[in-house]
């Protein structure tokens, strides 16, 4: 087997996630990774400015993790979690549990971000079931993105990828993200809206909405939201999967509200992006509600995979690195060199805006919309081109590199955007 042509290979068999064949026939090979930087089959090498869709953030084939990884891996692989427990799932709870937001007691496990969705929504419907409530709807941002199984694509922002389904979503209603101009609004019409007593949860993106363009909205103003949901039995689910783990300059992008949430999910950058795990969190009150003497009140959900030991091992390396003062140190190094990029960009002819949240930078281009669906597959190959992989979304061009990422890499990621703006 030669690793040469792995795009024509690749043709033969293999349908891909998001892509219309037709116009799309071409993906890259990756043969190898390491740290920020992947390598394809002729040995070009790309600096991953989005840490492979925010996974990766202790740098791709991380010794430490590796090393771990490997040595659980001729211990235990894997074993059924219903009725069984390991070690690596107990150590994992354990750490886990002390850098979430306070409230957090109890962790269900499963295999991605959507699946952490489904169930972050399944507790939320069962928790008031169980209590003989008659809440049956969700409450969830415009233009909010969750995952792409049913329930998670229900309360996901409409997307003109969502029509053929669109007849069997799960009832959910949208309200605008927070502004200082528009919460008293919300407020108010929440305040009627939430009289009806048939809203079950609130999902939402905590300070930034990724697939959105890295929007990032208002932190009061949320809290306000979400302090007037809690008072009304309306359970609140922040779904971390993109902001978790130190992205937002904190561990999580709740840790800078003060109402903690009812539920988190999380996956992403949980494992590192060594293998796909996720979980969702609770407090004690949702968990006391399936907490019974009839079985039926108990969640019956679970996955084949469910807290597999190596993802756990993972996670546990991943959490020890997150909190080491070196990946602190860097988060801390990233955001104040995406300031001073900021400073430098902002002013340009053709940056409409820029915006950060800890260690994810965006600038918005103010260029004509209807020359951008082409202006941004253009951007893409040029960053490519210059050996910086980025996926700009619509007129939206963002970093959110490996916190191992080096002060070079980073200043090229910088340089790159600056001439391919200076180039439009
Ligand atoms: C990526 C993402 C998901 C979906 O996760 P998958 O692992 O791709 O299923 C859900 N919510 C948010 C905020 C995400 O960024």
């Amino acid at each position: 087997m030669t690793a040469k042509n792995l795009s024509k290979r690749d043709q033969k068999h293999i349908w891909h996630p998001l892509t219309q064949h037709k116009t799309h026939p071409n993906t890259l090979g990756i043969v190898r990774a390491k740290g920020a930087i992947l390598y394809d089959e002729n040995g070009k090498e790309y600096i991953d400015g989005i840490a492979s869709w925010y996974t990766c953030m202790y740098g791709h084939c991380n010794d430490f993790i590796l090393e771990k990884v490997q040595k659980q891996m001729s211990r235990l692989d894997q074993v059924v979690f219903s009725g069984f427990t390991h070690e690596p799932a107990i150590g994992l709870s354990e750490e886990l549990i002390k850098i979430l937001p306070r409230n957090q007691e109890k962790l269900f496990f499963s295999d991605n971000g959507s699946t952490a969705v489904e169930i972050g929504i399944k507790m939320a419907l069962q928790y008031h079931f169980n209590k003989g409530d008659k809440r049956k709807v969700l409450l969830a941002f415009e233009e909010g993105f969750h995952g792409d199984t049913f329930g998670a694509m229900s309360v996901s922002g409409l997307s003109v990828y969502n029509g053929p389904f669109e007849d069997f979503f799960i009832d959910v209603e949208r309200i605008p993200v927070p502004t200082k101009d528009n919460i008293e609004r919300i407020l108010a019409s929440l305040e009627i809206r939430i009289g009806k007593q048939d809203i079950a949860g609130f999902i939402y993106e905590p300070l930034v909405q990724g697939a959105a363009a890295m929007k990032i909205h208002d932190a009061e103003g949320l809290d306000r939201i979400l302090e007037l949901l809690q008072q009304n039995e309306v359970l609140t689910i922040a779904d971390e999967v993109m902001t978790g783990f130190g992205k937002t300059g904190t561990f999580f992008a709740s840790d800078q509200l003060t109402t903690p949430p009812d539920i988190i999910c999380l996956s992403k950058a949980l494992t590192a992006g060594l293998m796909p795990m996720a979980i969702t969190s609770c407090s004690s009150k949702v968990y006391s509600a399936f907490y019974s003497n009839e079985i039926t009140k108990g969640l019956f959900h679970g996955h084949t995979y469910t807290a597999n030991p190596l993802a756990c091992t993972a996670a546990l390396a991943g959490i020890e690195l997150l909190c080491s003062e070196e990946i602190q140190n860097n988060i801390q190094r990233i955001i104040k060199s995406h300031e001073d990029f900021g400073q430098q960009i902002k002013t340009h002819r053709l940056v409409a805006s820029i915006r950060q949240c800890g260690t994810i930078f965006a600038l918005d281009l103010n260029v004509q919309t209807e020359r951008y669906g082409n202006l941004r597959d253009r951007l893409f190959q040029y960053f490519m081109d210059k050996g910086v992989f980025l996926r700009p979304l619509g007129n939206t061009i963002y970093i959110l590199a490996p916190y191992v990422i080096l002060d070079e890499q980073l200043e090229k990621v910088y340089s790159t955007i600056k001439s391919a703006l200076d180039s439009i």
